[in-house]
């Protein structure tokens, strides 16, 4: 993994509609899981060393904080960004009503590409409706 994504990810930051246009999306839900469990070790890593080093006990909730302010809250609103995102992508692509379709990841499972407004790995031979139930 490049270090730019690697920052991108750990940054958290915020994929906008260019990522609809593209078939290397920058916001996935594994990118946000990524950011979360990136965020997540290094304040744990940076808990465990202030209680090692510090007498600083008392202040554990200090680390409630950050796992709320700087993990859950802003993956949280990746999250609705995505998802908005998404939203839209599927109800303007032809992959957004294919069973074929996953929208996590924007990607098309049988041909294992990603896909984008433009860019329809099938060209449509493959496109199988989802289901009523979906
Ligand atoms: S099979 Fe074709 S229409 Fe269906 S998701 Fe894949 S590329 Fe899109």
């Amino acid at each position: 993994m490049k270090a730019n994504r690697l920052l991108d990810i750990f940054l958290f930051r915020i994929g906008g509609e260019e990522d609809s246009h593209t078939n290397q999306p920058q916001v996935t839900v594994g990118s946000i899981v990524w950011g979360a469990i990136l965020r997540s070790s290094i304040i744990i890593v940076l808990t465990f060393l202030m209680f090692a080093y510090f007498d600083v006990y008392q202040y554990w909730w200090v680390s409630m904080f950050a796992l709320w302010f700087l993990v859950a809250f802003p993956a949280w609103r990746q999250w609705e960004t995505f998802h908005a995102r998404m939203a839209n992508f599927t109800e303007s692509t032809l992959c957004g009503s294919c069973l074929h379709f996953e929208s996590g990841s924007q990607l098309c499972k049988l041909l294992d590409e990603h896909v984008s407004i433009e860019h329809l790995p099938c060209e449509g031979l493959n496109w199988t409706p989802k289901s009523i139930d979906n």
